[in-house]
């Protein structure tokens, strides 16, 4: 344990189990089950207005479930304010107070606390260090470029010492550069002191660079839950697919695919053919010129320095292929290919993932409806 970790407890894991929270215009969260392991650090995911803040609100207590508990290492915090939960908080907008300097920002919580001045001094002399923040303990928040009062506000947090942080958008309101250098510090600090942090918001490199674990929600529900690495390369639903990636995954019926010419589809078992409501997932990278396979027609192209985008049509679906920038001018039709593994399959009506790439035989055929 370093002299950085300013407390030695493990940081506790939290469990929601059936967290239902309804408004009266809106479901803002449907039954949702989920652990966020202790120590780590877990990125809640999703488009505007999916239920990501009211289930950070919730954990903090700033607000009841409709139905559900909450538990904090282990024990039921559900009628618990916020003050008895052990965790702090840093939002989107810094709340730093206009009139107190830096020093006097950081160290508000413990003030009201009251905690001995000399522990204080201790205390804020150590984060002001691991923050980089010893040359600006006197500034005003109006003195401090955005990036810095960022930092600020997290400082707060970490002075607390309470080993759960939830942050709702906290980087949203810096540039992207600063946004870029700041995940790598609040991800430094998380690791050093061994937080437990839940992390909120829509950006989905932000959740691809940071997180341990990704929570991604539609709707007021959980669509999955997973590493960076799971969350891409095995989705587990459409909606998934859709929403990670830059551009996402191509997502088009089967049939169409299989209706623009193709004699086989590398990754599909010979033999059955889409039932209808089959969405075929195939992300731009994977797709490769070839000499045979998915014929397709060129429709436009993208530069963007090291590589480019290129839209093509197949069937009645468009698809987008990334291709690097000094590959040749392609021609009007081309043939397309892939890895076996790459092809994705999805349930067109309930979005559910159906198989891998190639599906085992017994459950692919469960799923797929054979030809004839
Ligand atoms: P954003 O990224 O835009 O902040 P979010 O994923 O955090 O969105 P929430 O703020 O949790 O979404 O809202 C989820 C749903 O609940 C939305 O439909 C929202 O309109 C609704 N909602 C949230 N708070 C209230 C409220 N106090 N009264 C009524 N409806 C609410």
């Amino acid at each position: 344990m370093t002299a950085d970790i300013p407390f030695s407890r493990p940081a506790p894991a939290i469990d929601c189990a059936g967290l239902t929270r309804r408004f009266a215009t809106a479901t803002a969260l449907d039954q949702v089950d989920v652990s966020l392991p202790g120590g780590e650090f877990s990125v809640l995911l999703g488009p505007s207005g999916c239920g990501k803040s009211t289930l950070l609100r919730l954990i903090a207590g700033l607000d009841w479930p409709t139905e559900g508990r909450v538990e904090i290492g282990g024990s039921d915090v559900s009628g618990l304010p916020p003050v008895d939960r052990d965790l702090s908080m840093v939002f989107q907008s810094y709340a730093l107070f206009p009139h107190l300097d830096v020093a006097e920002n950081i160290l508000f919580g413990l003030s009201v606390r009251r905690v001995a001045k000399a522990d204080q001094a201790a205390r804020l002399d150590r984060v002001a260090r691991m923050m980089g923040l010893e040359s600006l303990l006197k500034r005003k928040p109006n003195e401090l470029s955005g990036g810095q009062q960022q930092r600020v506000a997290l400082a707060r947090a970490v002075i607390s010492e309470r080993p759960i942080c939830l942050m709702d958008e906290p980087l949203s309101n810096l540039d992207a550069k600063l946004r870029a250098e700041m995940r790598v510090e609040l991800r430094e600090i998380q690791q050093r002191l061994g937080l437990t942090v839940v992390y909120v918001t829509h950006d989905q490199v932000e959740a691809m660079t940071m997180a341990d674990q990704i929570v991604v929600m539609n709707a007021g529900r959980i669509e999955q839950v997973g590493t960076p690495r799971e969350i891409y390369s095995t989705p587990a639903t459409a909606f998934v697919a859709r929403f990670i990636g830059t551009p996402p995954m191509n997502l088009a019926p089967l049939s169409d695919l299989k209706g623009a010419g193709a004699m086989t589809l590398p990754g599909l078992e010979p033999g059955v053919l889409a039932g209808p409501g089959v969405l075929a997932g195939l992300r731009p990278e994977d797709l490769r010129l070839a000499a045979t396979g998915l014929p397709v027609s060129f429709v436009s192209e993208e530069y963007l320095g090291a590589d480019r985008l290129v839209t093509v049509r197949a069937g009645a679906s468009t698809l987008i292929l990334r291709l690097a920038a000094s590959a040749d001018a392609l021609p009007e039709t081309f043939h397309l290919t892939w890895p076996t593994g790459a092809l994705h399959l999805f349930d067109a009506v309930t979005g559910r993932r159906l198989a891998g790439s190639t599906p085992e035989p017994a459950k692919g055929k469960d799923l797929l409806v054979p030809t004839s």
